[in-house]
């Protein structure tokens, strides 16, 4: 039998964690192992608030591939994924490219979920990728540098954070720390500067711990942010948001953070989804496809009361880990070995500025302020130290 052919879409943490997985599991030539991938780098989306608001640089959160991939084990092409056949086992890239497979691992990540809000696409910013980020950091700071020949331009001086999610919160945490530096920059009076939170359900963080909600919300409300709950926003214009309750807020940036979906590849691929989503069994597989598998953003499980997980990267490198097991079983000819994905939440953790950050960990202890941001620097450290050795800890890691 010819060696089998491993095609793996999209180089985020499902994707890099199932490439690293099987260049440390397989042996030279018992599989031919390939990465496609937009860029040449995996970046860590678990940091993009930080260049988004420009209080990290955005190389920080690059990781080019050949850093943690060896290139004897696993090819790496640098492409965009148009079209998935299932049927057909093959994949197109956008440069017309095919590429054959006889096992896939989809991990092509999210994309905003707009719920058809009239002119959010056109208008607002997303935190999505490094190149996005980049663009809201000098969108930022060109408002800043135009406000001052232009004095009676407010919307340059406001800043709407649409979705009070845990993205919004942790940008809107980043913004007003950067807020001070921009304003001293620019010589701009701090008190011109607004920074509106909208969340269209009655809290922040909807249906998380109160007492934490409640620290992030004090914390941010002391250094800036005004909060308007329980206010869907309902269209979003050139000149700023119009809410659900009439009111029209003026500003020329408006970032959307009011949630995501599977890829729209994978849907436009003829895939069954829910909100982009694929309805995983129980070894991570699509329906139909013993051959086919999805992490990350793109899959969709369910927890024992029938709620969906949501969309972390915790999961996503967990369910690269499995995938990757099962992989190995696969092309090792022992199907029978292959085990069931069980996810292990190990907790949720905010960051809520330099410093600052809450969050729940071993489903039970709460964490406030520093020792919460530590303890998320700690999951992160964990994450690099498994795709690239302590090198890349140190590479990355800032205290
Ligand atoms: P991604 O990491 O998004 O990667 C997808 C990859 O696919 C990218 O490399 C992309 O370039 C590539 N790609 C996309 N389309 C194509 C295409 N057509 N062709 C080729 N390649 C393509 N989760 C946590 O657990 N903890 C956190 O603290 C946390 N913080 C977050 C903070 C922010 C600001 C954001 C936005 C999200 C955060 N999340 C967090 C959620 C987490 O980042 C995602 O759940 C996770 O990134 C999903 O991993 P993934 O592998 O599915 O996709
Ligand atoms: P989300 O779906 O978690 O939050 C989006 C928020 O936007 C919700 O609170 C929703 O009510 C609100 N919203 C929706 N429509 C709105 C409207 N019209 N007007 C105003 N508000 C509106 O999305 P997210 O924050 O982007 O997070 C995506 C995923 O990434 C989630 O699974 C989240 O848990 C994960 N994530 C985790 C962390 C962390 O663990 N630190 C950080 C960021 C993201």
């Amino acid at each position: 039998m010819s060696t089998p052919k491993i095609l793996i879409l999209g180089a985020g943490y499902g994707g890099v964690t199932t490439a690293c997985e099987l260049q440390k599991k397989l042996n030279h030539n018992e599989a031919e192992v390939t990465l496609v991938s937009k860029h040449d780098y995996h970046y860590l989306t678990t940091w993009l608030h930080e260049p988004a608001a420009g209080t990290m640089p955005a190389s920080r959160a690059q990781i080019f591939l050949n850093e943690i991939i060896d290139k004897n084990k696993v090819n790496v092409i640098k492409g965009t994924v148009s079209n998935i056949s299932g049927e057909q086992q093959k994949v197109t890239l956008e440069d017309g490219t095919e590429l054959e497979y006889d096992y896939l691992v989809i991990g092509l990540g999210s994309d905003p979920e707009t719920f058809g809000i009239e002119g959010l696409k056109e208008n607002a910013l997303t935190i999505r990728s490094i190149n996005a980020v980049q663009k809201i950091k000098e969108h930022i700071e060109y408002m800043f540098a135009s406000y001052n020949s232009e004095p009676e331009r407010t919307d340059y001086l406001t800043f709407v954070v649409g979705g009070a999610g845990f993205t919004g919160i942790e940008f809107s945490g980043e913004l007003v720390n950067r807020i001070p530096e921009l304003c001293r920059e620019y010589n701009i009076d701090p008190s011109l500067v607004k920074v509106y939170s909208i969340e269209a359900a009655p809290t922040a963080l909807p249906g998380f711990d109160k007492d934490l909600v409640d620290y992030a919300m004090n914390l941010l409300s002391s250094k800036g942010v005004e909060f308007k709950i329980n206010t869907p926003i309902k269209q979003c214009t050139p000149d700023g948001v119009i809410l659900a309750t009439g009111e029209e807020i003026k500003s020329k940036t408006v970032i959307w953070t009011g949630g995501v979906r599977g890829n729209a590849v994978v849907e436009q691929s003829g895939f069954e989804v829910m909100r982009g989503r694929v309805k995983v069994d129980e070894f991570m597989r699509a329906p139909g496809y013993e051959n086919v598998f999805v992490v990350g953003d793109c899959a969709l499980i369910f927890n024992a009361e029938g709620r969906p997980y949501p969309p972390t990267a915790q999961i996503s490198i967990q369910e690269g880990e499995n995938v990757a097991r099962n992989l190995k079983a696969l092309v090792r000819g022992e199907k029978l070995t292959m085990a069931p994905f069980v996810p292990n939440l190990q907790g949720t953790l905010a960051s809520l500025g330099k410093g600052e950050g809450m969050g729940i960990i071993f489903n039970k202890k709460k964490l406030f302020g520093l020792s919460a941001a530590l303890m998320k620097k700690g999951s992160d450290v964990r994450y690099l130290y498994k795709i690239g050795g302590i090198g890349m800890v140190m590479k990355k890691i800032r205290l």
